[in-house]
């Protein structure tokens, strides 16, 4: 596991968005984000999702979170300025935003995959991330420390047969990050990706359905990691490719 230990109150005074809160690691995030002080602001597309996380977080003690039903499938403008006016009006200052949700396909040739497969996966998992930063930037230039993490895969540094779709928009997720890094490297935004490794989820399951899932680690077992980039002490970290191990 990646050698970093969170102090209890490392996110405190810290108020962080993170995509697919309502399940898998997104959730697991959320939850411990939360446990570490910060608010949270629960970005999803189910709502009753997003609502379950808030009442977990809530019934714990920690402070309540913004939950922000949203479907990253669109590719309207209009959607994207009217969430980063809504959330303006809400916060004054955004230190964290990880870009979490995505989609997978089940495993299938280049040659079998559909047009609308493939465009279905770039628009969620690239696309939709790139609005959400373009349209979040003045919230976190606000912030005198923050962070953007972008979610990789192991497909998303090297190819592998089957994974097409997927593995071209972790891809293009790296270059997203890398691009962005560098045009902010000279500001208090530091910009970083993460490969979680194989994890316990819905998506593992829907890729891998014969797998034995303890053969995986639950999304709570990774994020220290995450803890790492999204609080203080990876200041100056910025352009990196990180993993959960
Ligand atoms: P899950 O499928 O369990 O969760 C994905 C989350 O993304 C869900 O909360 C889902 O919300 C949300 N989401 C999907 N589509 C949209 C959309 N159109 N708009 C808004 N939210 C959406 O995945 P994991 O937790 O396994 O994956 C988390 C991240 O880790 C992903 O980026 C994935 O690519 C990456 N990853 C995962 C690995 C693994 O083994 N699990 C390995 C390598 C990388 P809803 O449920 O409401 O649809």
């Amino acid at each position: 596991m990646y050698p970093y230990t969170a102090t209890p109150c490392l996110l405190e005074d810290r108020t962080i968005l993170i995509t697919g809160a309502g399940q898998g690691i997104g959730k697991a995030i959320a939850i411990s984000c939360a446990s570490l002080g910060a608010k949270v602001i629960l970005l999803g597309k189910t709502s009753c999702k997003l609502q379950m996380v808030a009442d977990l977080i809530i019934s714990r003690g920690y402070l309540a979170p913004i939950l922000i039903p949203f479907d990253l499938a669109t590719d309207q403008t209009p959607d994207y300025v009217t969430l980063a006016k809504q959330l303006a009006s809400q916060i004054n200052r955004l230190d964290g935003l990880l870009h979490n949700a995505s989609i997978a396909i089940q495993l299938k040739t280049i040659a079998t995959l559909t047009d609308n497969e493939f465009k279905n996966v770039m628009q969620v998992n690239v696309n939709g991330a790139f609005s959400l930063t373009r349209h979040l930037l003045p919230l976190l230039y606000k912030s005198n420390d923050a962070s953007i993490i972008f979610t990789s895969s192991t497909v998303g540094r090297k190819g592998r047969a089957l994974w097409g779709a997927y593995a071209t928009s972790k891809f293009a997720t790296e270059g997203l990050m890398q691009c962005l890094a560098d045009e902010l490297k000279d500001t208090s935004i530091r910009v970083n990706s993460i490969n979680p490794g194989a994890t316990r989820t819905a998506m593992r399951t829907l890729v891998y359905p014969n797998e034995s899932p303890i053969s995986t680690p639950l999304p709570e077992q990774i994020l220290a990691v995450y803890h790492y980039l999204l609080g203080p002490d990876s200041k100056g970290i910025n352009g990196q490719a990180l993993n959960t191990q």
